[in-house]
């Protein structure tokens, strides 16, 4: 099933003549849980990774894990949840599944990372893909706040050219354990669709910012229903700042050539909520949940990497907004 944004209750350059060319697109995925294979674009599925080539690892020291389960546990604790009715057993699985093991038994050492992401050219026509590639991954340490921790290897992106791939790793290395399972995502198959954005307050100038949050149209709010879409997507404008000042053009610059990123991708923890709720699409079922990777990155933040312009090789500015 198609995933299919409904239009924006009413254009927002007619009413502020300013914004006109200032829209850009951005490619909504609408991840839903599903099997995908590694010929897919995903989310928290298997990627095309070659044989030969050692898997993504992180060898920094975790001190202060939070949970500490394994890769299994959080498998179990996902089914469990999704059952209309828990037996005595599964409350006392879920209950130990929280507890979580002891930090001592976490092994020293380089530890896999897990996949985030795997997207093919073919369906995200918003991001910048570098010269001769047409597949990014992207994996992380499910240990880390993954907010930027320079010159770390807890975020990995790679560019690949899919047919350079000719043998693909048969058997994927997991982390004994995970820190969290919130930074786990559910497998999830994509379903793009590009939509038009325009930029959010922070990135206005201040006059122009101002007479437009004071402008409301009904229920109608510039920033949850005109700007900027919600939910997981590629390129378009930058989320809104949430929680915190954006910390202006200067933290987001490239450590390597100092150019200021442009929003990549974007992870949420919702499709759509509360505020947001008209970018709910139009075929979602009836009780569909608006959290299908059920990945939560802080307390339910926005994650936004940002890809420099010069060279998207340069590795992204990660920022939770
Ligand atoms: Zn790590
Ligand atoms: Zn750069």
């Amino acid at each position: 099933m198609p995933r299919t944004t409904p239009p924006r209750p009413l254009d927002v350059a007619a009413v502020f003549p300013e914004l006109v060319g200032m829209s850009r697109t951005a490619t909504r995925l609408h991840p839903r849980p599903g099997s995908p294979t590694v010929h897919e674009s995903s989310v928290g599925g298997p990627l095309l990774w070659p044989a030969g080539e050692p898997w993504a690892s992180c060898s920094q020291e975790h001190d202060a894990p939070f949970e500490l389960n394994t890769p299994e546990e959080v498998r179990t604790l996902r089914r469990i949840r999704a059952l209309d009715v828990w037996t005595d057993e599964d409350h006392a699985e879920v209950s130990r599944i929280h507890a979580g093991h002891d930090p001592a038994l976490l092994p020293k050492g380089p530890h896999p990372l897990i996949p985030v992401a795997q997207l093919y050219a073919r369906d995200v026509p918003d991001l910048p893909f570098p010269e001769g590639t047409d597949l990014l991954q992207v994996l992380w340490c499910p240990f880390i706040d993954i907010e930027d921790q320079p010159g770390t290897e807890s975020v990995q992106l790679r560019w690949r050219r899919a047919c350079d791939v000719a043998e693909v790793l048969a058997v994927v290395p997991e982390p004994a354990y995970v820190g969290t399972y919130e930074l786990v995502p559910v497998p999830c198959v994509l379903h793009p669709e590009q939509v038009r954005e325009y930029p959010a307050a922070h990135d206005l100038d201040r006059e122009l910012a101002e007479r437009i949050g004071r402008w409301t149209d009904g229920s109608l709010g510039h920033q949850d229903d005109l700007s900027v879409a919600a939910g997981w997507k590629a390129g378009g404008w930058a989320a809104p700042f949430t929680f915190r000042d954006s910390g202006g053009p200067e933290e987001l610059r490239c450590r390597e050539c100092s150019a200021v990123g442009e929003p990549l991708l974007t992870l949420d923890h919702t499709e759509w909520q509360g505020e947001t709720s008209s970018w709910r699409p139009v075929e979602e079922p009836q009780g569909a949940s608006a959290a299908p990777t059920d990945l939560t990155v802080g307390r339910g933040y926005t994650l936004q990497f940002y890809g420099c312009p010069t060279d998207p090789r340069h590795p992204p500015v990660t920022v939770m907004q």
